[in-house]
């Protein structure tokens, strides 16, 4: 026999240990199992491939390695699509949620953000071992194989033998031994790529704590034998705090929403009930932590790095030292509904244990914590995402799709929108179907990715709604009636039940707008009419926006040939523009039209050549 079979009674996967695998085939294979794979994964069986998650450890699987929490404004927004387009995590979110909050709710709808504290055992329980009933169907397809096993290297031929230069994946080789065939891989290692951990000033191999790096041979094909450009970036994650010995009498304490709103377009409510929800806590550093930051930073390898961090999520240490004399929110969160456990938001630091309890104890609330687990930091290696194409394969190598970390990003929820639309163009692929891409007009998860692919990232890239130029079309509230048709009918990957819940959602829409509609009235009569409901007031905003994006849409769907020569093109550009096309090698002509220093003029240009020559 090929495959031992492993005792793993909960689960519905159908679960292997890898160690004697020889030559297997399936369509698609998924590296990694956290939330980039797991999305992966399930999109990837979803529109029909026979796929194989292969992750070093099956306990592993849906583990929040950082913060006990889901969405957010922008993050939030990110949620809601991947949960139109039948994805896991705003489902595993609804259940696992113990504090849900509406942020931003003084503001308009487009920028408000969904966020949930989660229980950190419920949430990788319930994408572990999940019970919905649709996705309890999927998953227990024989579609989907789980083995547990680390990938050493990708097997790569040429595309063409008469041409060098381009090649194709053809499976893995797994490090215990034995090769998987597919016809497309999809690689979501995360922070394991040549991952190393720092604390004070140790510093060790890992992917994450009590976790291995990847095998040295991924990075090395990636780099030496397919030639990818990869940098090198770095986060962190702060200490665990025994619950029963903060004092949250001298901290203020912030309440849940009375009214949880699942994530979810098909709950209806969420699993934890609004009167179970837990609180919580705000503090804020004091000079005292400041002292401690100064006085250790010789002692702290982390921080001495020029790697770049993550800016909208730095460590205490960073913070400290660009903002002297600043005072800094801490909020206590907690792990889980029964957890001894709270994790304090704000503080991931990466000096000595010692020095991390002497930085805590200067906090209000803190005097007397015991840290449970020390924070420590990472640093590894990622693949610079302009080269690969919006529905995320590298240019140069076909077949080979990558999600998550590894492109660049911070978050869970940018992995897992990553991985969604990955595995879908991997399952697509491998069963000869057109690859298909998401346009900024339409979603955040086009934002995210037309971001990655159309200008790279120089430091870790996370979510906000700034980055949308769309973003009053683009609303959590309505990510079904701009996702899930063309999920069903185009993409397919949503089951028939929530399509037709979306169709419904949207005649009930569309009837009650037409009552509207058949009513006159001046604006202020309509305002005092309507309060918060602008629907109709923003019309003349929401059609001048609707022909911007028709206009964006034309210019998306003019592709630029990948292999056209910029340098000598026979057309008026700048030497600047022309080494910039060859650098970044647009897809479109619309993501030329994003490329910082490509001018109005040159884009006239490039119109006419590829009408000319089409
Ligand atoms: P991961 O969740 O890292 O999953 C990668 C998976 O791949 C793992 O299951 C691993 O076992 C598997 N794997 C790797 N190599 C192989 C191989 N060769 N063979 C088989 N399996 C393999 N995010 C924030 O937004 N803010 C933060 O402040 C923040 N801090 C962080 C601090 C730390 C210390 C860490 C580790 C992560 C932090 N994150 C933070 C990042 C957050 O965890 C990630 O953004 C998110 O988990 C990325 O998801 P992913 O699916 O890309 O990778």
């Amino acid at each position: 026999m090929l495959i031992r079979r492993l005792r793993f009674p909960k689960t519905l996967f159908t679960c292997s240990i890898a160690s004697d695998v020889r030559i297997q085939h399936y369509d698609v294979i998924v590296v990694g199992g956290g939330h980039a794979g797991t999305e992966a994964v399930a999109a990837a069986s979803r529109v029909g491939a026979k796929t194989v998650l292969i992750t070093q450890k099956i306990q592993t699987i849906g583990v929040l390695s950082c913060n006990p929490s889901l969405g957010g404004v922008g993050k939030g927004h990110l949620v809601k699509e991947i949960d139109a387009l039948d994805g896991v995590m705003g489902r595993a979110g609804d259940w696992a949620g113990i504090h849900f909050s509406i942020l931003n709710r003084s503001k308009g709808p487009a920028v408000w953000g969904p966020r949930a504290q989660l229980d950190r055992q419920r949430y990788k329980d319930f994408v572990q071992v999940p019970f919905s009933l649709y996705y309890k169907k999927l998953l227990s397809t024989p579609r989907v194989t789980i083995l547990e096993g680390s990938v050493q290297d990708l097997l790569i031929t040429l595309a063409d033998p008469e041409k060098p230069g381009k090649h194709k994946v053809y499976g893995i080789r797994l490090a215990h031994g034995g090769e998987i065939h597919s016809r497309s891989v999809v690689l979501t290692t995360g922070t394991f790529l040549s991952g190393a951990l720092f604390m004070g000033q140790n510093t060790s191999p890992g992917g994450r704590m009590g976790d291995p790096p990847s095998c040295a041979g991924l990075s090395n094909t990636l780099k030496e034998v397919l030639g990818l450009r990869i940098g090198r970036l770095r986060t962190g994650t702060p200490p665990r705090i025994i619950k029963n010995t903060i004092d949250f009498s001298l901290t203020d304490i912030r309440l849940p929403d009375s009214s949880p709103t699942p994530f979810s377009f098909i709950n209806t409510s969420t699993h934890c009930k609004p009167e179970e929800q837990l609180p919580c806590y705000l503090t804020y550093t004091t000079p005292g932590v400041e002292k401690v930051v100064k006085d250790s930073s010789h002692l702290n390898s982390h921080i001495q790095q020029d790697t770049k961090g993550p800016r909208y999520c730095p460590s205490i240490e960073s913070k400290v030292l660009r903002f002297p004399g600043r005072q800094h929110q801490v909020w206590l969160e907690p792990e889980g509904l029964t957890s001894d456990l709270m994790y304090p938001q704000g503080l991931s630091m990466t000096m000595s244990p010692e020095k991390q309890l002497c930085l805590i104890r200067e906090i209000p609330g803190l005097q007397r914590a015991k840290i449970h687990t020390p924070g420590y930091g990472v640093q590894y290696d990622f693949v610079c995402p302009t080269q690969l194409f919006p529905w995320l394969e590298v240019k140069i190598t076909q077949g080979l799709f990558l999600a998550g970390q590894i492109n660049g990003t911070t978050g869970y929820e940018e992995a897992a929108a990553q991985g969604l639309w990955a595995g879908i163009n991997a399952g697509r692929t491998s069963l000869s179907m057109p690859p298909l891409s998401l346009s900024r007009t339409q979603s955040y998860i086009g934002v995210l990715i037309d971001d990655l692919v159309g200008r790279g990232v120089t430091e870790p890239y996370r979510m906000f709604t700034s980055r949308a130029e769309f973003r009053t079309s683009l609303r959590p509230d309505n990510a079904d009636l701009r996702l899930t048709l063309r999920g069903f009918e185009e993409v397919g990957c949503v089951s028939e039940q929530r399509y037709n819940e979306t169709l419904r959602v949207q005649a009930g829409l569309n009837e009650a707008l037409s009552a509207l509609q058949s009513i006159s009235l001046s604006a202020a009569r309509w305002r005092d009419k309507l309060g918060d409901v602008n629907i109709t007031l923003y019309r003349p905003h929401c059609d001048k926006q609707r022909r911007e994006m028709e206009r964006m849409q034309v210019e998306e769907s003019l592709s630029l040939p990948q292999d056209i020569d910029y340098l000598t093109l026979p057309v008026s550009l700048s030497q600047e523009v022309r080494e910039i096309l060859d650098a970044m090698r647009p897809s479109t002509l619309g993501a030329a039209t994003r490329l910082p220093g490509i001018t109005p003029a040159a884009i006239v240009h490039l119109f006419n050549y590829v009408h000319r020559n089409k």
